[in-house]
């Protein structure tokens, strides 16, 4: 039975990466009917940001990929909150201290960064392993009793796990395939403090194998400690689950990892939703009030280090469910494009339903205080085609409610000519003559009357136009003259002859 855990830290809003390594979580999930747990990491108090923990959870939610299992959502495996799990974890740093795979450390900073500069002298990286241990202050290398008397006057410990010497360790990873590791390269990394606190590394094993988890699929960031984790389930007894390391996420242009300031260099979000930082109350954009839609977001980041092996680019959630193979996703770092997310949120907006769109344009409305009778709906069908974000929906529809307070310059110059007035005062007669003002109806009438006269339809459409828009642009101009109505569709003739 597949359990697959999302462990963020709240130390602030979650990046894109994050919401992928979420989404391909649940992909993975969802596809072999599995459980999807969020556990919130949150050991380090010093880190712990303000709101960060909703942030996380208004984020998974908004992009549809909601947790089976998580905090005030038990499922047998609670809590998850490693703050409240606070009392699992010294039973397993003590367990593997008895098992001598793990040992008590002594060092104040001071000290060990004078070991460190001492050992860097000649010429070598410091490793606190076997190289150093005996050379420092540890339950290996003073007497038992030295190490008791230390702990009882409270004197600050750390834990540490005892890297082995001389060996190969040989790991799968789903993605990465066979990996190697030497132990002669690993520190003997931090377990647990005596604040009472694991470090990432303990709580990150423990609760994975308390909780079930059966896959582990993470950022690439995490593969360095990947080693370790898999030393502490063998020291602990105990099978470790499957991993899958996650490809980086590259900044669109140049070298390196996609950060926030490449995002406001180039003007686009790094993160799902606005986040203010409770500190500095600096605000930072997101996809969604950017006028994104999740689907898209979804889309978009499902490909950043998987594709379907087919041409198919557009995917709704369903559709990425079936598909999703960890099989798929490459070792490759992927990389960020911002144009490319544009396209995905075009192509989602034109799949999106009219009324769901009519939905949240008549809000858009409402705050600009404009009431109408038009069917939204209609007005939609016909300018989403060139909408990018339901933002855009206004700009391209705004003479549909109110008449233009200005004419574009260029338009008239092209449009305007000497007999323009004349034309457009027989033109009003012929729609005065309408009486049910439709579609069909103002274009027989005027394209008739055109024809008759013997001019370029150009003659009249494109003044009309410049009086009912403002601009030569916009929908079929017998659809707004319907919408707008007889009466308004004249009134603007006349203010522009006038
Ligand atoms: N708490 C870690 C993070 O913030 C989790 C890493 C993992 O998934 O093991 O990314």
């Amino acid at each position: 039975n597949v359990r697959v855990r999302f462990a963020p830290s709240p130390t602030g809003p979650l990046h894109i990466g994050g919401v992928r390594t979420a989404l391909f979580n649940y992909l993975f999930a969802k596809k072999h009917n599995g459980v999807f747990v969020l556990r919130i990491e949150d050991t380090d108090q010093n880190r712990y940001v303000e709101g960060a923990e909703k942030y996380i959870k208004d984020a998974l939610d908004w992009c549809t990929i909601p947790f089976d299992e998580g905090p005030d959502k038990d499922g047998g495996f609670g809590p998850y909150r490693q703050s409240e799990r606070k009392h699992l974890y010294k039973q397993y740093a003590d367990q593997l201290i008895h098992s001598g795979h793990a040992y008590y450390a002594f060092d104040t900073t001071t000290d060990l960064e004078k070991h460190r500069k001492e050992y860097e002298a000649s010429g070598k990286t410091f490793i606190y392993n076997w190289h150093n241990r005996e050379k420092l202050s540890n339950s290996l290398s003073l007497s038992s009793k030295e190490v008791n008397s230390k702990i009882n006057s409270g004197e600050p410990y750390v834990i540490r796990f005892k890297a082995p010497k001389d060996e190969t360790l040989h790991f799968f990873d789903e993605i990465r395939g066979d990996i190697q590791i030497d132990t002669n390269t690993l520190d003997d990394k931090i377990l647990f403090k005596s604040d009472g606190m694991p470090t990432y590394h303990l709580a990150n094993v423990v609760d994975d194998h308390l909780m079930e988890i059966t896959h582990v699929i993470r950022g690439e960031e995490w593969l360095p400690s990947l080693a370790l984790h898999i030393l502490l389930y063998r020291c602990l007894g105990w099978d470790s689950p499957k991993f899958a390391h996650l490809p980086l996420i590259l900044k669109p242009v140049g070298k390196g990892k996609l950060s926030k300031r490449d995002g406001d260099k180039m003007g686009f979000p790094v993160f799902p939703l606005q986040w203010k930082d409770p500190k500095t109350n600096e605000i930072s954009s997101g996809y969604r009030e950017d006028g994104y839609l999740p689907e898209a977001v979804i889309n978009m980041l499902a490909f950043l280090g998987w594709n379907p092996g087919t041409k198919q680019e557009l995917f709704l959630l369903e559709e990425l469910i079936k598909e999703f193979d960890l099989k798929r996703v490459n070792k490759a770092g992927a990389k960020f494009d911002p144009e490319k997310t544009k396209w995905f949120q075009q192509q989602h907006l034109q799949r999106t339903d009219s009324s769901f769109l009519a939905k949240q344009f008549t809000a858009i409305l409402s705050e600009k205080n404009i009431s109408t009778q038009a069917d939204i709906e209609t007005i939609i069908d016909v300018i989403k085609e060139r909408a990018i974000f339901i933002g855009d929906l206004w700009d391209l529809s705004h003479f549909f409610f109110i008449a233009p307070n200005e004419y574009d310059p260029k338009a008239v110059k092209k449009a305007w000519k000497e007999d323009t007035p004349t034309l457009m005062h027989e033109l009003i007669r012929i729609l005065n003559d309408i009486t049910i003002f439709s579609k069909e109806n103002v274009s027989n009438s005027v394209k008739g009357w055109i024809t008759g006269k013997e001019i370029s339809f150009g003659k009249i459409m494109m003044p009309l136009r410049i009086a009912l828009v403002g601009s030569l642009q916009g929908p079929d101009l017998f659809l707004i003259a319907s919408v707008i109505g007889k009466r308004e569709t004249i009134q603007r003739i006349e203010n522009i002859i006038e």
